[in-house]
């Protein structure tokens, strides 16, 4: 294809070329588990590297080879793989990273089941882990050790929306050699392109933004070329949490309205977020476009748009929070974000049950806090459904 174009093209170009399809506009479903040879010769050959060419869908195929090259060309980085979950990318990758004895340094809030990775990850070989503030660069080096192999960090941070600087931390992160993996499922790379700021990996829960259409599982992985070939080598083919090529198929399809749905995702919350502010059952609000956010320059400077999450703190109890969440009617209670349908949900009894109360606190993920994923509806209608649902508390 050529010299990159803008975004909004390679989000629908990039990576596939119909004429070398039989004119196929939409990139065929190689929907198939293995690939057959011409020759003996021509398989010993494929299997040595000899010879391009697919062998069996766990170590490529066809479908998956365009969402992980327009991926990479959307990150601005060298190489992705794709994966049949978020957390099998993740999983992927610190495996990868990491060995018995290790040391992996975290943003102060993560994903539920990456905490719960993270937890295994030291029962099981020992490997430790330290979820920190990254304030500043003193911050930072003081936190890093000598048998520290990874910084990981996830911004804005699920679900109190706290940012972390990544210039900032992959700056410090190049003086000692260790790589920034960023978790950037809440921006999408329409967003917020953290390659580009310095950092080394890119992980997402394709499962939201991306995919966009709440009907698919699966994960990304972007980073140098030389590490993603030993990743798709190692902890993506002998693990083996591979996406399936119809899945693969439906993420090309979602990708294509990416920015068009940001867009909208985006200027609805804004308007949403103004409105909860001034509702006086809304306590706190956490929301990286309002004047009053504490990290509201950074997010200038590192997003493009704010994004389409929200959280607030309701002034009541737990059982009050709950029965904000049934009061609901358009906005459906469910996890997950960016989907077309707006999804409300209450992080202490549901994403982060699994956080023990102390550290959960800690995290700022209080009882009264509630998580909105602002959809694609008119915002009027979003608004007027919270509204009746908070007026009634
Ligand atoms: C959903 C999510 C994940 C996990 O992704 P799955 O696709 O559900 O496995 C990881 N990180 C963040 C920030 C998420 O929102």
């Amino acid at each position: 294809m050529g010299k990159q174009k803008r975004f909004e093209t390679e989000v629908i170009h990039n990576g596939y070329d119909s004429l070398q399809h039989q004119g196929s506009l939409v990139p065929p479903l190689f929907q198939t588990s293995t690939f057959t040879f011409p020759s003996a010769e021509e398989g010993e050959r494929r299997f040595a590297g000899e010879s391009e060419g697919y062998i069996y869908s766990r170590l490529g195929n066809p479908t998956v080879k365009v969402l992980e090259e327009r991926m990479a060309a959307l990150e601005k980085g060298e190489v992705a793989l794709a994966f049949g979950s978020g957390m099998a990318a993740v999983s992927a990758t610190l495996f990868y990273l990491t060995k018995t004895g290790d040391h992996i340094l975290c943003s102060e809030g993560i994903y539920g089941c990456t905490f719960g990775l993270l937890q295994l990850m030291n029962k099981k070989h020992q490997i430790q882990h330290d979820l920190i503030h990254f304030a500043d660069e003193e911050t930072v080096r003081a936190a890093i050790r000598d048998n520290t192999t990874c910084i990981y960090i996830e911004t804005p941070i699920n679900p109190t929306m706290k940012l972390v600087d990544l210039e900032m931390v992959s700056r410090v992160a190049k003086e000692k050699g260790i790589p920034v993996v960023v978790d950037n499922t809440f921006c999408s790379p329409y967003l917020q392109q953290p390659l580009t700021l310095g950092c080394d990996y890119v992980i997402h829960s394709a499962t939201k933004y991306i995919g966009g259409h709440g009907d698919v599982i699966a994960g990304i992985v972007v980073g140098r070329r030389e590490e993603m070939g030993e990743m798709a080598m190692t902890t993506l083919k002998d693990i083996g949490g591979i996406i399936s090529p119809f899945d693969a198929w439906l993420l090309i399809r979602g990708l294509k309205t990416l920015p068009v749905r940001l867009d909208r995702h985006c200027e609805n919350a804004k308007k949403i977020a103004v409105q909860l502010k001034q509702h006086p059952k809304v306590k706190m609000m956490y929301f990286p476009g309002d004047p009053d956010f504490p990290q509201y320059e950074l997010a200038k400077r590192q997003m493009r748009y704010p994004g389409g999450m929200i959280s607030f703190e309701i002034d009541g109890t737990k059982e009050e929070a709950q029965a904000f969440l049934n009061h609901c009617q358009l906005i459906k209670i469910a996890v997950s974000l960016g989907d077309s349908e707006s999804l409300i949900q209450h992080p202490a009894t549901m994403t982060h049950a699994v956080v023990p109360e102390k550290e959960r606190l800690a995290m700022g993920i209080t009882d009264q806090l509630i998580r909105l994923s602002v959809g694609l509806e008119a915002w009027e209608d979003i608004w007027e459904d919270l509204q009746q649902a908070l007026d009634r508390l």
